[in-house]
């Protein structure tokens, strides 16, 4: 139900806990935050409220300068913390709003394919799609694109590859999703209010578009794959 992302420059799964609490308002059942850790993707994720995260988080730390976190309102599988996000596969990483209308047919499909499935969430199989266009040889970019085209209904998205700890692929089509913009550091939330502890200079995706996060800036794209322009906005404050 709510999305924080960041590709950073100090350890980010406190920042990414907090700014999911900005996110409360939504309505949730769980949460989770995954970051890349010594080279290796590590997440801690609980059932019930924010609190219950930041205890874990507290308790065991996450390190790591590059995260994506997500508060839960569970459609596809009950509220539990194995189906809390992130969801992982091979390497992959991924947080999810919404829903995949087709994620039966596409369970079907990577379970054919020998992919396992370890929750009963309509977002596992993003994991798993993401993961078999790696096996199959594309980059993280070109597997996420590619990924995407597969998928029916409504979502935003993040996805984070242990491969590459500057990269964190954003998607939208339907609920909201936006992207900040630091000075060597940028951010990707379900809205303003997620990001206004970081930055105030936002851009919305519109539906159908697809970012491409580094440190050194934001590229967005349209599902075709051409570059688009999207008009960069000031959010109110930074409180
Ligand atoms: N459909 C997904 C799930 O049940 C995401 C729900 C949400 O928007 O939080 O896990």
């Amino acid at each position: 139900c709510g999305i924080v992302g960041i590709v950073g420059s100090q350890p980010v799964a406190p920042l990414i806990v907090d700014a999911l609490k900005r996110l409360e308002y939504r309505g949730y059942d769980s949460a989770g935050v995954a970051t890349i850790e010594k080279g290796e993707l590590a997440r801690r994720r609980a059932e019930g409220k924010l609190v219950n995260l930041e205890r874990l988080v507290g308790a065991e730390p996450l390190a790591g300068t590059i995260g994506i976190g997500h508060t839960r309102w569970a459609t596809h599988g009950v509220p539990n913390e194995t189906n809390a996000h992130p969801h992982f596969s091979n390497g992959v990483a991924i947080v999810h709003n919404g829903i995949i209308e087709n994620f039966a047919e596409l369970r079907d499909e990577l379970r054919a394919d020998g992919y396992e499935f370890a929750s009963q969430t309509d977002t596992e199989v993003v994991a798993h799609l993401v993961a078999r266009e790696l096996a199959h040889g594309a980059k993280p970019v070109e597997a996420a694109h590619n990924a995407l085209k597969r998928l029916q209904g409504a979502f935003a998205l993040a996805i984070m590859f242990k491969g590459d700890d500057d990269l964190i692929v954003g998607a939208r089509n339907g609920p909201p999703l936006a992207v900040g913009h630091g000075e060597g550091e940028m951010f990707l939330g379900s809205d303003a209010i997620a990001l206004a502890p970081f930055t105030n200079a936002i851009t919305y995706l519109e539906d159908g578009d697809w970012a491409v996060v580094r440190r050194s800036g934001i590229a967005i794209f349209d599902m075709n794959g051409d570059a688009v322009e999207r008009k960069r906005q000031q959010s109110l404050g930074t409180s």
